[in-house]
């Protein structure tokens, strides 16, 4: 492995300082690299000592547009000046068109904006429910959804207890029932699951979390044909996923799918605010009448004024070309490096997985590595590392921080 003397004489004097600052005064429920960054432009972040990095992770996707695109700033800056939030108790000029221009990008009728992707799922959680008691029948209080094995969908308590990674899950009892958990990919799986009070399937199309796991060929069809027999409502987690990532504006096009819920969430808010969304059609989201579901914050005027020009930015398809075009790139230097200290590598448009050799060190090792050559990039699941660049990064620049990669991964 690769190291240099940046790394052998730790970080510079300001990044240094601030960094063990933040560590003793925050709970330890990250384990960031040991960077201070100050300002950020389109894949590029400069550090407190000045030093640039090469954003390869883009806030895990949330910044799929880069950092300061110009257009998002200007429509932010210019929400800030007239108005940020009402509440829903009153409604505002930015929301008819946001939940408008949402539902045509997604092809469906109705738009919940909420904050966070948790607070999404959540939603989506409570929809199907209250769809299944109200419009399926089930047996009130029995409700089932079926979930995969490895998803990752979220931090709070209902969530966590249908993870199957004990770092999520461990400690954070009791859980809440109601949901059965199948091999991600397994549509026989699913099938076998499926009883009188199954309400839907909460899958992501391709596990962001899990290491950029793709289902095999044909499962995402296989599972809208599934449910849409069974009676049981699909939705797709394009939290991460979607929203241009892949080359198409959501993963679930891949397959031509359209799922009865959208939950979407991070690039939906570009990197500026807390976006997140479901979407799906009349049938579905009617069954929430008011008082029933809410938040303080969601779909306030700025976050509904962000949102609605990263849905006109997705609109022209420009983003998924370059998704694509790059994407391109991506896999053909990810491949040749399988065998030269990379297991193994999963692409899906401009997002991939890269398995370590463990002979050449961890992925926390490889992410260090890489810092000290001015890439930053996050490892997961120990061994992998998930390399998502904001879709406006210069095919150049890419092509360096790939150069990185090869000379950290082959020693
Ligand atoms: C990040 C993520 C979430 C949770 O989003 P938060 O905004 O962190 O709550 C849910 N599902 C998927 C697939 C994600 O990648």
């Amino acid at each position: 492995m690769t190291t240099t003397a940046r790394t052998a004489t730790g970080t510079a004097p300001r990044s240094a300082e601030l960094f063990q600052r933040a560590e003793a005064r925050t709970a330890h429920n990250y384990k960031p690299l040991p960077v201070v960054v100050e300002h950020a432009e389109g894949a590029w972040m400069t550090d407190v000592d000045g030093t640039r990095y090469l954003d390869l992770l883009a806030g895990y996707s949330a910044l799929n547009f880069g950092h300061g695109h110009p257009g998002l700033l200007r429509v932010a800056h210019e929400q800030l000046d007239k108005l940020t939030l009402t509440s829903r108790a009153f409604v505002h000029d930015r929301f008819a068109d946001f939940c408008a221009a949402l539902g045509d990008l997604c092809g469906k009728e109705l738009v919940l904006p909420m904050n966070t992707g948790a607070e999404a799922v959540e939603t989506a959680i409570k929809v199907m429910r209250k769809w299944g008691y109200e419009v399926k029948g089930v047996t009130p209080g029995q409700a089932n959804i079926i979930v995969a094995s490895g998803n990752f969908h979220g931090r709070t308590t209902t969530i966590v207890g249908f993870s199957d990674d004990p770092d999520a899950r461990d400690g954070f009892g009791p859980f809440a029932p109601g949901f059965t958990m199948v091999p991600y990919g397994d549509l026989a799986a699913v099938e076998a699951a499926i009883d009188e009070n199954t309400v839907g399937v909460l899958m992501e199309p391709i596990q962001g979390e899990g290491g950029v796991v793709l289902p095999p060929d044909g499962f995402w069809k296989g599972l809208r044909e599934l449910t849409a027999r069974e009676n049981v409502l699909m939705a797709a987690d394009e939290i991460q996923a979607g929203l241009g990532r892949t080359g198409r504006t959501f993963a679930s096009d891949h397959e031509d799918v359209v799922p009865d819920l959208y939950v979407l969430g991070k690039a939906l808010g570009a990197g500026i605010v807390p976006v997140s969304a479901v979407v799906a059609d009349r049938d579905v989201l009617g069954v929430l009448r008011p008082g029933q579901h809410g938040s303080t914050f969601g779909g306030n005027a700025l976050a509904c004024a962000v949102g609605h020009e990263v849905v006109t930015m997705l609109a022209t398809g420009e983003y998924q070309a370059r998704a694509t075009e790059l994407g391109a790139l991506l896999r053909e230097r990810l491949e040749a490096l399988v065998g030269h200290g990379v297991h193994a590598v999963r692409v899906r448009g401009l997002w991939a997985g890269v398995d370590i050799d463990p002979a050449v060190g961890t992925g926390r090792e490889v992410c260090e590595a890489l810092m000290a050559r001015g890439v930053l990039a996050k490892d997961t699941h120990g061994s992998t590392i998930r390399l998502a660049p904001p879709l406006v990064i210069d095919a150049d620049d890419l092509a360096w921080g790939l150069d990185q990669l090869a000379e950290v991964v082959k020693g």
